[in-house]
């Protein structure tokens, strides 16, 4: 039976997932006048299998957005260094203060995606936690105009929107309904442990290697430092235990953090990630965009994902704004393309330790177009009003409706 479990019953855009890609497209595009939903099937401020360093352009777009006041405000420490950690010797690199980001940050999850969705919902968007979007409205030429979603109750309902945007995630539903071409694939992925520790001060970022092990520690909210390790699955994924693979890799590529955990308390549980590989999607189609990890996933062996989540968000809205979902798919290839091919090597594990030094400067050299674009002050387009009188009728035949994909998944 269908029933009312949002304010409206159409807006100009309906979003599936709420945390850094899906509430920050979402404010971006209520900040430019756009009636918004975002619909997401977990719990506000719920924990996500992540870790979350930040990069320049992330940082720079939570700024953007107003968050970052409130992230720092929060006690998130600022990291001013980044040292790369090598066997032949450690670099540091200062981090420089620019307009708009002080120094980079590194918010848990449990902070970050809550503000994200404060700045949303202050900025006019409707979220919703705890609905499971379980399929598409389609019109009858096939476009997309809607979502069938149900709440933690059983209860269904339509929506009708002008844009169904997937923020869902590397698995993501919306790209799979929408069957959304892959542009291009990973050929090699990472597995990852990680965990938090207090009692274990660490000065700025700090990124470990040694053959086939890449390790950091980052330092976050709540006096912790979270610390990772990673390499090739069969290798990270095949201790006697998750605590032997940890030590053991902890070891190899930086033995003095490795030795300081013996003072350091745990805090949680090791969380594993056995790993995926990259893909880049076809970023919009009739009546539908993905944002975030639903269109470009890569290794998070360079931590580059929420910072592409933050960036497209913007570049996204502005985008649906103007009416020019093509100008979309060209920033985001331009600011994409050579990060995700460098991941991909850096994910191989299967580099020298000369060819990694040089991957990690032609990554910081690809970054560079991104920071540039937000770095450089834009007014924003404000969505046209819609004009009155009756519906396109691809929305009135919504209401007959049409296609319904896949069948319910549990909450
Ligand atoms: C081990 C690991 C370490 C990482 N470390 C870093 C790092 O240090 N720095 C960095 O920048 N990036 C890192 N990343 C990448 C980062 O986690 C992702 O890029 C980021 O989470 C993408 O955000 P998103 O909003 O696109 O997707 P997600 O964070 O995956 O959120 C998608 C949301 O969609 C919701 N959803 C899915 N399907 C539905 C549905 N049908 N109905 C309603 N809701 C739905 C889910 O509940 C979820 O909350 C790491 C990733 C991993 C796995």
């Amino acid at each position: 039976m269908t029933q009312r479990l949002t304010s409206k019953q159409r807006y100009d855009a309906v979003i599936v997932g709420g945390r850094c890609a899906g509430a920050a497209t979402a404010a971006a595009l209520a900040e430019r006048g756009a009636s918004v939903l975002v619909l997401e099937r977990s719990r506000y401020g719920a924990d996500t299998v992540s870790t979350h360093a930040l990069m320049r352009g992330g940082v720079l777009s939570l700024h953007r957005l107003g968050a970052l006041e409130r992230i720092v405000a929060a006690g998130t420490p600022a990291v001013r260094s980044a040292t790369f950690l090598y066997p032949s010797g450690g670099v540091t690199v200062p981090i420089r203060s620019v307009p708009g980001s002080d120094a980079l940050y590194a918010p848990r999850r449990t902070l970050l995606d809550r503000v994200v969705v404060d700045v949303a919902r202050e900025a006019g968007a409707e979220v919703r936690h705890g609905m499971l979007v379980q399929g598409l409205v389609r019109d009858s030429d096939g476009r997309v105009s809607g979502v069938v979603v149900h709440d933690r109750q059983g209860r269904t309902q339509a929506v009708v929107a002008d844009v169904v945007i997937g923020a869902d995630g590397r698995s993501s539903r919306v790209a799979d309904w929408v069957r959304a071409p892959t542009l291009l694939e990973g050929e090699h992925h990472g597995a990852v442990i990680f965990g938090y520790w207090s009692g274990l001060e660490v000065d700025g970022y700090l990124w470990g290697y040694a053959p086939g092990v890449g390790v950091g520690a980052i330092p976050t909210n709540d006096g912790l430092t979270c610390v990772f390790v990673s390499g090739p699955p069969e290798v990270v994924m095949s201790g006697a235990s998750v605590e032997t693979s940890y030590v053991e890799l902890l070891r190899s590529a930086a033995p003095e953090l490795a030795a300081r955990l013996v003072d350091a308390r745990p805090s949680g549980k090791l969380l594993r990630f056995s790993g995926a590989r990259g893909h880049i999607r076809a970023p919009y189609g009739p009546g539908w965009a993905l944002v975030g990890d639903a269109g470009v996933f890569r290794d998070p062996i360079t931590a580059h994902g929420i910072t592409d989540a933050l960036r497209d968000a913007e570049l996204l809205a502005e985008a649906i704004a103007r009416g020019d979902l093509e100008g979309y798919a060209r920033l985001r290839a331009e600011f994409t393309t050579e990060v995700f091919h460098i991941s991909d090597e850096i994910a191989s594990f299967a580099w020298t330790l000369e060819r990694v030094q040089q991957l990690h400067k032609n990554f910081s050299q690809a970054m560079t177009p991104e920071v540039r674009w937000l770095s450089a002050a834009r007014p924003l387009t404000r969505m046209r009003p819609r004009p009155p009188g009756p519906r396109p009728p691809h929305h009135r035949r919504v209401a007959q409706a049409a296609a319904v994909e896949p069948a319910p998944k549990a909450l």
